[in-house]
């Protein structure tokens, strides 16, 4: 994501564009020049309403944005302004005779949901409906599409805005409109007008810096100029029935935006409430401006002179605007007391130690090998959304996963890249390996048969069994290899080995190892000599590259080594990368109680203290990962710098530690049970041995119950 400093030019922009809305409004040149006033207010200004959508879309849009939490609290929040500014304007509405017309029902549904209750209010609702219906095509479906569709929108809604003169005249497309204008005023609303505008904002949020300061600002001038004769021409014509859209419209916002991300400077929080309550104040203020005018007998200046009701109006809804926020952040109105993700049990990831264990590795590789990193089992417990989003971002572009589900979430999620499937799949599911682009491992030459008789052609990797006796064709079946490759829906991506007990240097470990290189490198050659062309090859695992970082291959597939940790405690490798552990497991304190010597804790009283004691319960248990095994003094959690022995039996969803020795522990305190910032006891290889296990098990148990928080410094 971009870096915080890159927002100062949207935050000031926003006063800017509230400013432009005002001149919408007041038309500040029209005392002096109609053209003028014209090109202000109809063509430049229109760059105003969608930079506010672009910028809800820039900060709300995501193809990463996994829950709907987001959506909704944007929904909410929007639809609150909406009911507030509904509410202030009833007076004004009732003034104009709104509550004494014809069709009184349908005519507020229809103003609530599309037009808005009062002209400038439409563009609430349009936040919402627009907001969500790209948010929702985002998710779905991909930016490529979603901007096809949200363009096809816009373009409906053009036609009915400044380019109604050339629908009107085809009779089918006229009645089409007469049908929409039934049901709203105007196409400018949250289904036509403003989802590409939420979709580009979202677009350049993830797809940062494409564009130079100068390439920005020069195609922001260019295409404002073709904007404006654009507009001119249809206005020359008396084509439009409305002018808020133009064709030009859209190349002039995606530059501008890039030419704002491009502004550095700190951060102008301010402007982003005041300029939502001048948006929605100033039709208010105008009202109020022409009352006190008219009390004053001041008409002919403070009104009638255009400029100067323009500055009036915007000085004072500014001074309204920057009061308001001022209040706003002083009483902390709006700071909604949120519940962190951090108030019972959580996983903080550390990106930053994450992205220096990739480097680390893919340095320890040949030159043509590359990492392949293997995000099965939600990334070994650590998200796979999370890890693998941020390893795309920073250049990694070959995954592997377990299963194909684990293949299609990542797709979903937006992940780009290789992604190969290291298990088995049903072969009736080979339209979903097509279609999510994933590639599958060919677990056997039985398997490669089936695969290939579903008639759809797919990318496959063929695994070789060099001894691991797991999956594969045996090693020593060259024919069935061969045939694989002759099939005709098997598109051959790459040819892989397993190796079992690389971990060790034992002597006959080596031997073993060595001898399971040599059949994958005679297969290859047997393979050459028979002109088949090679495929990409990959033998090494986390162990296979720490302990044989020299065998060439093009890839090498790390798991564990790339979260930081190695399997168990015993850190003897034949190459030794600083790796960094990337996980922490916390929890808080929740309850502290005293318990006199010879009362007991927990189930089946299998803790007695013998001392008065004092005891912290932390809210996590099995359920959340963390093994029972290390009841009774097997384990232990950090707490103001000191461990806690867990005491009594763990429950499934928390324990209990020891804490009498240490000081000044209160309710709400941090305790971390694995950590990388942690005492050497609470790493994951020691906790892991500790309960009779490996890392690699504990770690990819965590997480189904447990919020997870990314950590990164930029
Ligand atoms: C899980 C897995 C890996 C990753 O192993 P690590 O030891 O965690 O690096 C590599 N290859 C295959 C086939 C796997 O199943």
């Amino acid at each position: 994501m971009n870096k915080n400093k890159s927002y100062a030019g949207i935050d000031y922009f926003r006063m800017i564009a509230a400013l432009l809305v005002i001149t919408i409004h007041t038309s500040p040149l029209l005392s002096f020049s109609e053209i003028g006033d014209f090109i202000l207010t109809r063509v430049i200004a229109r760059v105003a309403v969608p930079f506010f959508f672009m910028t809800s879309g820039f900060f709300l849009i995501s193809r990463y944005t996994r829950n709907t939490e987001k959506l909704k609290s944007f929904v909410r929040g929007t639809l609150q302004i909406y009911g507030i500014a509904i509410l202030i304007y009833i007076p004004i509405n009732a003034y104009n005779g709104f509550f004494s017309g014809n069709n009184l029902l349908p005519n507020i549904l229809k103003d609530i949901i599309l037009d808005g209750t009062l002209y400038h209010l439409w563009y609430l609702p349009a936040a919402v409906l627009g907001g969500s219906i790209a948010w929702y095509l985002v998710k779905k479906a991909d930016y490529t599409r979603a901007i096809v569709i949200t363009f096809g929108l816009y373009l409906i809604g053009l036609f009915g805005d400044s380019y109604y003169g050339i629908a009107e005249k085809i009779p089918v497309i006229h009645s089409f409109y007469d049908l929409i204008f039934q049901v709203t005023d105007y196409t400018r609303n949250g289904i036509f007008y403003a989802p590409i505008f939420f979709v580009l904002g979202g677009y350049i949020a993830e797809h940062p810096k494409k564009l130079s300061s100068v390439q920005s600002v020069g195609g922001f001038a260019v295409s404002l100029g073709m904007m404006l004769g654009e507009a001119l021409t249809l206005h020359y014509y008396d084509l439009q029935r409305h002018d808020s859209m133009y064709l030009f419209l859209l190349p002039c916002m995606f530059f501008l935006f890039h030419a704002l991300l491009h502004c550095k400077g700190n951060r102008f929080r301010l402007f982003r409430t005041s300029a939502l309550v001048i948006y929605i104040m100033h039709p208010m203020v105008i009202v109020g401006v022409r009352l006190i005018a008219k009390i004053l007998h001041m008409q002919n200046l403070l009104v009638n002179n255009s400029l100067i009701h323009f500055f009036v109006v915007s000085l004072a809804s500014a001074a309204i605007g920057i009061t308001a926020a001022e209040i706003w952040n002083r009483c902390d109105i709006g700071k909604r007391k949120r519940i962190p993700d951090t108030d019972r049990a959580w996983i903080e990831i550390d990106l930053n130690n994450l992205e220096h264990n990739a480097r680390e590795l893919q340095r320890a590789m040949p030159p043509k090998c590359s990492l392949m990193a293997v995000v099965k089992a939600e990334a070994y417990g650590h998200n796979a959304f999370t890890v693998s989003a941020h390893l795309n971002k920073i250049g990694v572009k070959s995954f592997a996963v377990a299963t194909i589900d684990e293949g299609i979430a990542l797709r979903k999620y937006g992940i780009r890249g290789e992604i190969l499937i290291l298990g088995y799949t049903d072969v009736h599911r080979v339209r979903d390996l097509k279609k999510y682009g994933l590639m599958q491992t060919v677990v056997s030459f039985e398997y490669a048969q089936a695969l290939n008789q579903q008639n759809i052609s797919v990318k496959i990797h063929i695994k070789i069994d060099t001894g691991m006796h797991r999956l594969g064709i045996p090693y020593d079946n060259f024919s069935e290899v061969k045939k694989v490759f002759a099939m005709r829906n098997l598109n051959v991506c790459g040819i892989y080995t397993h190796l079992c007990c690389s971990d060790n240097l034992l002597p006959d470990d080596i031997a073993f190892t060595e001898e399971q290189v040599n059949r994958f490198y005679r297969l290859i050659e047997l393979m050459k000599h028979n002109n088949i062309p090679v495929p990409k090859l990959h033998m090494q695992s986390s162990y296979g590259l720490l302990n044989y970082p020299n065998l060439q291959c093009d890839y090498a597939r790390i798991g564990i080594a790339l979260y930081g940790v190695l399997t168990t405690p015993d850190y003897n490798t034949a190459l030794k990368l600083d790796l960094r552990p990337v996980l922490s497991l916390k929890t808080r304190v929740v309850h502290i109680q005293n318990i006199c010597k010879g009362e007991s804790i927990g189930y089946g009283r299998a803790f007695t203290a013998e001392r008065d004691s004092r005891i912290a319960i932390l809210p996590i248990g099995y359920a959340d990962g963390f093994p029972r095994n290390l009841s009774c003094g097997k384990g232990y959690a950090q707490i103001g710098n000191q461990l806690a022995p867990i005491v009594g039996r763990i429950c499934m969803d928390q324990l209990a530690v020891d804490i009498t020795e240490i000081e000044g522990i209160a309710i709400g305190d941090t305790a971390i049970m694995i950590g990388f910032d942690a005492a050497e006891e609470l790493s994951a290889p020691i906790v892991a041995d500790n309960s009779n296990s490996i890392s690699n098990e504990l770690l990819c148990r965590m997480g189904a119950r447990l919020p997870v928080i990314e950590r990164l410094v930029p």
